[in-house]
């Protein structure tokens, strides 16, 4: 009889854990993956990326139905009408076929669910039930994956009801436009959830405490980010704080005062989203049956090849050090299924792109300008929109491509773009960052056209030179 239940066993179910259990599967270890949730897939799939890009879809839709854009390109609508129910509808939908997905993937690779909330007894038991009734079951394995991701996090003295104060979760299922939306926080939740809201008809005001938006973007990117979301109607409100939030009579008022102190004043608002950002989830793990204590941040702290300080506990995703981001955890995921089975993983923490799904998007990758110039020298080249064909062709020239290069080696060391399909163009620069790419090598690369790819390779060429197109 086999010493553990499992070879492995995953706690949580979200892009990190998935991954990790379906990889550990098919290196022919015997998986099994706790989640507490009725669906498997986390954050990601459940209440974060998904249901957040089919509301960002369609409500691009719907702005450009009714704000009668697409009749200069010929197209004349007659009236448009929202139909928030039929859109959330269509949004569920999605969230449904990907996590039910994943269920079919387990039950593909023999991955046992273990449905509940997993507690840890010591570090190869895990008690996993319901801990208000006590039920549940004990499952042991020789590896126990740490996958729990990450929970909004609070603002002190605000309480989220979901109906008025929502957090990123309420954000996503509001049963009517607000008339004014309150956005705390201008980050990556913020922009693109108020840009949905927006979009739908709401007049939006982000309260940012610092002095930009987006923090750990490039300054340009920032800045630049600030100039196109006024310019679509949001109100944004930077180095601002929130004092207060209150309730009365279904309406917020929202109290704000200068990051630096100063005169307060007090926003009127039908619905608030608190988007100050995540923090990781190790409440109820029962850490410390096994002797580990998060960092400052919360984090559970891992080496390069994701082992805790203790033997058979791994941990990867939100959970850990790191952007949280579900491609950063689901690299994680792989990487840590393959050290398990005595291979080797390894996840590049320095190339991981970061994107945000608004309308442009904006995307980047590898160091900002600002990074890179605490390096040492470097060059940098810039292309337009505005000079990319296809983006003429189409109508869609906002933004710019900006490549950062070592002055000496011409090594790639970052890029960022902002342009409709930013997020998916940052693929290019990140495989070429992956592959020790000289901007030289970028720029003499045969870039098809017209595609909006061809800015990179004239943002590259103008790294040491001049792109042709401007
Ligand atoms: P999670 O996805 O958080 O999954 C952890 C799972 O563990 C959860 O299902 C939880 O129920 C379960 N769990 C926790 N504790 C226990 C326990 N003790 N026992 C059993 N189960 C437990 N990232 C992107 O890269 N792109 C995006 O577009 C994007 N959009 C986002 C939009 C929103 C609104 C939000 C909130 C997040 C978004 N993110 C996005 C971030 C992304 O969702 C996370 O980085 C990612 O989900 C982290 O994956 P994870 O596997 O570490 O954890
Ligand atoms: P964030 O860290 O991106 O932004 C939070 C913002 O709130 C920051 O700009 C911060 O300065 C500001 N802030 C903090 N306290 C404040 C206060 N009291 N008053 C006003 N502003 C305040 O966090 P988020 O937007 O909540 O997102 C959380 C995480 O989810 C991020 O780490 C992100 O990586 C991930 N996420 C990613 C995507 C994506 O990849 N497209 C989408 C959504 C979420």
């Amino acid at each position: 009889m086999a010493e553990y239940d499992f070879d492995v066993l995953v706690i949580g179910s979200g892009p990190g854990g998935y991954v990790a259990a379906i990889r550990a599967a098919q290196l022919g270890l015997r998986t099994a993956c706790a989640e507490a949730r009725e669906t498997l897939g986390g954050t990601c799939l459940n209440v974060g990326c998904i249901p957040s890009k089919a509301l960002l879809n369609a409500s691009e839709k719907f702005h450009e139905a009714a704000s009668g854009a697409l009749a200069k390109h010929g197209v004349k609508l007659g009236s448009v009408e929202l139909d928030l129910p039929a859109m959330m509808a269509d949004k569920d939908k999605a969230v449904t076929g990907l996590t039910g997905g994943i269920e079919f993937l387990f039950k593909k690779n023999k991955v046992e669910w273990v449905k509940g909330l997993a507690t840890f007894i010591d570090a190869h038991t895990v008690q996993v039930g319901d801990p208000s009734t006590g039920s549940g079951r004990t499952v042991t394995a020789k590896n126990i994956v740490i996958a729990t991701g990450s929970s909004v996090t609070p603002l002190p003295g605000v309480e989220i009801d979901q109906k008025i104060i929502v957090d990123s979760t309420g954000a996503i299922a509001l049963e009517k436009v607000p008339g004014h939306l309150v956005v705390i926080g201008g980050g990556v939740i913020g922009l693109e959830l108020g840009s949905v809201w927006g979009r739908l008809g709401a007049q939006v005001t982000v309260v940012e405490f610092l002095d930009q938006l987006l923090p750990g973007m490039d300054g340009e990117v920032r800045k630049e980010a600030g100039r196109i979301f006024k310019k679509q109607g949001m109100e944004i409100k930077l180095s601002t704080k929130v004092t207060g939030v209150s309730v009365n009579g279904g309406k917020a008022s929202v109290t704000v005062e200068p990051a630096k102190g100063g005169t307060a004043e007090t926003i009127e608002a039908d619905a608030v989203l608190v988007s100050i950002g995540r923090r990781p989830n190790t409440d109820g793990l029962g850490l410390d049956k096994i002797d580990i204590t998060p960092n400052q941040r919360g984090q559970i702290e891992t080496d390069h090849s994701f082992r805790t300080k203790v033997d058979g506990v791994w941990a990867i995703g939100d959970v850990i050090p790191g952007p949280m981001l579900a491609h950063k955890a689901e690299d994680e995921g792989i990487a840590v299924a393959e050290n398990i089975a005595g291979l080797t993983g390894i996840v590049n923490h320095d190339i991981i792109p970061s994107v945000v799904y608004t309308h442009p998007e904006i995307a980047g990758v590898g160091l900002t300008e600002e990074q890179a110039k605490e390096r040492g020298e470097i060059r940098v080249g810039k292309f337009p929109m505005a000079g990319n064909s296809r983006a003429k062709a189409i109508d869609d020239t906002t933004g710019w491509v900006k490549v950062i290069a070592d002055a000496k080696t011409d090594r790639v060391l970052g890029a960022w773009i902002i342009t409709s399909v930013a997020g998916t163009m940052i693929a290019q620069v990140a495989q070429a960052m992956e592959f020790g790419a000289t901007s030289e090598d970028i720029a003499y690369t045969c870039h098809a056209h017209p595609t909006h790819n061809e800015a990179i390779k004239e943002a590259a060429m103008g790294v040491n030179g001049k792109p042709i197109h401007v």
